[in-house]
Formats: structure tokens, C-alpha cells, sequence
């Protein structure tokens, strides 16, 4: 590989090597797949999907999911939005729990709608949520949804990397990941992990999706059972490196040092932002606040755009935003997650946060607030 571009790479030799790579051999993509399984605490056959998460999110619900089938939604931020409409599309019955925002969904409210609803066969449920910025307790969810005999689906593209995730230990049948967000990877690859008694339920199923790129059972039949020597298509190298890279760069670090600075800078986010004033958490209970981002609630009379303009004002380079549609008015998103999961991120983000708002006319302590962040970051990671 050198030799080949170090002859072509005389534009700027600066430019990381895109082209003219060998192709990615299928030994490699299965040994990428299986550093991603390690990453999401699963034995269960994971397929790396060449494409955004939404790809086998919908591959999953699609696959599991056909007339007759009865699904439990739990929506808890946007996503639990879009699953509605995909099974409802599937043909089945829908029943729903929606969790404000402002915290999580509980096991006692889901354990109540399967006792209401016995024919439930399918649940779906989003671990954390980057857009409203809260997690849910996965761990005793499963436990409620296997002792029902549901068909458990997590969308664990935000917590992966942020939070532990242990999709075997937790009975989640079908988990989807993204490399983009904690893993601090490439956008545009994905990967789904499906366990035995979701095969069974996806073979059974005449309406999942075949000769498709939305086909589970494809994988399973050209790539899986031949015993992953040959992949039927050209994979995204590109990505799929990209993944690689970011997979052993946590692993180098180590996972749970990751996770703990996804923590920590959550905590720091949060001691932060009260010490401050102006603003508050969005996500009330700790808790129930995603490790990977922090939603804040804008001061009564202050439109939350106006709070993230002049904040970006004071400095541009922090991962601050203003939520999407209806909550753009009243919610703030910092986005402390993959490589802004960072000590010095987090406090650059609450200084141009209270510079913000002081422009805007509100009272803050700027001085209090990174004081407060430093010491609730140190009480996580120990520094
Ligand atoms: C970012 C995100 C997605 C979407 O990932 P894409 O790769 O952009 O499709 C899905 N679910 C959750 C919870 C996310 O945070």
C-alpha cells in the first residue's frame, strides 16, 4: 500500500491516503465486525451494515416485525418517533410509551404496558438520546421485556462508547451502534447484532425483507453461514477502516476510560451549568442524563437559538447546538461525546455558555461554574 501512494501522493503529502487502497478482504471485514461485537458486549452475530444507523434500525423492524405482530414503542426523544411510523408501516399494532424528555422511560411502566398487552412480540427502545439527552435503564427493561418473550430492539448508537452496554447481559435481541458519536469514528457505517431468537423470528417471517439493502436475512444466507469467507458485495473500505481505527483507539485507551470521561463530562456539564445560573439541566434526575450529551433548559424569557449564537459567538468551536423542531425554542444541546468528551472541551463550552448569556443580559458566575465542572470532572476520572 505505501509504495502505490507514496508515488501518486504528491498533491499535498499532508493528505491522509484515501486511494488506491487493497481491497478490503472479507477475513478483514469479519475481524472488524468482531472488535465492534467486543464493543457492545455481544457473542451474538453482529453485521457491520454499510450505511447510516437508520439503515439497520429499519433493517431490524422490518426483518422482525410483520401484519399481526403487535410492538411495543418507548419513545423517549426523537427516533422512538421515526420506529412508530416503520411499524406501523410493517402492519402491526402499536402500542406506546412516551417518557417526557426530561427524564427516562421506567421498567414499571413498560412491565404495566406487556401485562396490559400480552400479545406484545416486538419492543423497541432507544438506550440514550443525544437530541433530548437522556438514557434509559436498559438492563432491568430487558429483564421485563425476556420474562414476557418479546423481541427486544435498542438503538444503542449514542450510548455505545458513552455508557456500558451489554447487549447479551441484558437479553437485547436486536442492538444497532454508530461509529460517529461516542466511538468518535466515521458517520455512514453501522452495525447491528442479532441473537439466535431473532434469526428464528426473522426466518419466519415472509414479509422481512429479501434481495434488499434492508436485509437482514441476506447477510445472514451470503455471508454469515458461509462462514464469512466471502462478502457478497463491495464493502465501504474507507469506512469500515475508519471504524477499525476508532474501535482499537478505544480499545488503547481502554473502554472503560472512555465510558468515564463520557461520565465525567456529563457530571462536569451538569455541576457546571447549575453553578452558573441562567440556565438548567433539561434532564432532571443525574440519573437519568445521557453520558454523551447534556440538554439544558434556557432561561424563561430567552429564546434557546439567541442563547447558542451568542455562546458560538464567544467561541466557535464548541460543540454546542440548538435542538431540532418543536423544543428549538427552549433547549440547548452540548455535545460531549467521542473526542469533546474532554475536560477542556467542557469548560471552554460553559465559559462561552456564560458569556452568552451575559451579553444577552443574564446574571452569571462564570468563575463558579468552571470551578464546580473542574471538581465534578476530577471526582470521576480522579485527576
Ligand atoms: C445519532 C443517532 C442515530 C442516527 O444515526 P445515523 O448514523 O445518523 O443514522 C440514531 N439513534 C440515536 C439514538 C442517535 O443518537
Amino acid at each position: 500500500m505505501t509504495a502505490v501512494n507514496d508515488a501518486t501522493a504528491t498533491a499535498n503529502s499532508d493528505a491522509p491516503v484515501l486511494l488506491d487502497l487493497p481491497p478490503l478482504t472479507a477475513a478483514h471485514f469479519a475481524r472488524i465486525e468482531d472488535k465492534v461485537a467486543a464493543l457492545m458486549g455481544t457473542e451474538a452475530d453482529v453485521v457491520a451494515m454499510q450505511g447510516e444507523a437508520l439503515l439497520p434500525l429499519e433493517a431490524c423492524i422490518r426483518s422482525a416485525v410483520r401484519p399481526g405482530s403487535t410492538a411495543l414503542n418507548i419513545i423517549t426523544g426523537p427516533y422512538g418517533e421515526t420506529f412508530g411510523g416503520w411499524l406501523r408501516s410493517c402492519g402491526a399494532e402499536v402500542v406506546t410509551i412516551t417518557a417526557p424528555f426530561t427524564g427516562a422511560v421506567s421498567p414499571q411502566q413498560v412491565a404495566d404496558a406487556l401485562r396490559e398487552n400480552p400479545a406484545i412480540d416486538f419492543v423497541s427502545l432507544v438506550h440514550a438520546e443525544a437530541a433530548t439527552g437522556n438514557t434509559n435503564p436498559v438492563a432491568e427493561i430487558g429483564a421485563v421485556v425476556r420474562e414476557h418473550g418479546a423481541l427486544l430492539m435498542l438503538d444503542a448508537v449514542a450510548s455505545v462508547g458513552a455508557e456500558p452496554l451489554r447487549t447479551d447481559e441484558w437479553g437485547v435481541d436486536l442492538c444497532v451502534i454508530g461509529g460517529q458519536k461516542a466511538l468518535a469514528g466515521p458517520a455512514g457505517v453501522s452495525a447491528a447484532s442479532v441473537s439466535a431468537r431473532a434469526w428464528e423470528r426473522i426466518a419466519a417471517n415472509e414479509q422481512a425483507p429479501r434481495r434488499s439493502y434492508l436485509s437482514l436475512l441476506d447477510w445472514k444466507e451470503r455471508w454469515i453461514d458461509g462462514g464469512r469467507t466471502a462478502l457478497p458485495h463491495a464493502p465501504a473500505q474507507l469506512e469500515m477502516l475508519a471504524l477499525e481505527q476508532a474501535a482499537d483507539r478505544v480499545n488503547d485507551e481502554r473502554l472503560d476510560a472512555v465510558i468515564a470521561r463520557h461520565r465525567a463530562a456529563a457530571a462536569a456539564t451538569r455541576a457546571g451549568v447549575r453553578a452558573l445560573g441562567g440556565l438548567t439541566p433539561y434532564v432532571l434526575r443525574d440519573e437519568d442524563a445521557a453520558p454523551a450529551a447534556t440538554t439544558l433548559r434556557a432561561p424563561e424569557d430567552v429564546d434557546a437559538r439567541e442563547v447558542v449564537a451568542a455562546a458560538l459567538a464567544a467561541n466557535g468551536g464548541v460543540p454546542l447546538q440548538a435542538a431540532a423542531g418543536a423544543l428549538a425554542k427552549e433547549m440547548i444541546r452540548l455535545n460531549h461525546y467521542g473526542r469533546a468528551a474532554d475536560r477542556g472541551v467542557v469548560l471552554a463550552a460553559l465559559s462561552a455558555l456564560g458569556e452568552g448569556l451575559r451579553t444577552l443580559g443574564a446574571e452569571t458566575d462564570g468563575e463558579a461554574a468552571l470551578e464546580a465542572a473542574g471538581a465534578a470532572w476530577d471526582a470521576v476520572i480522579g485527576g
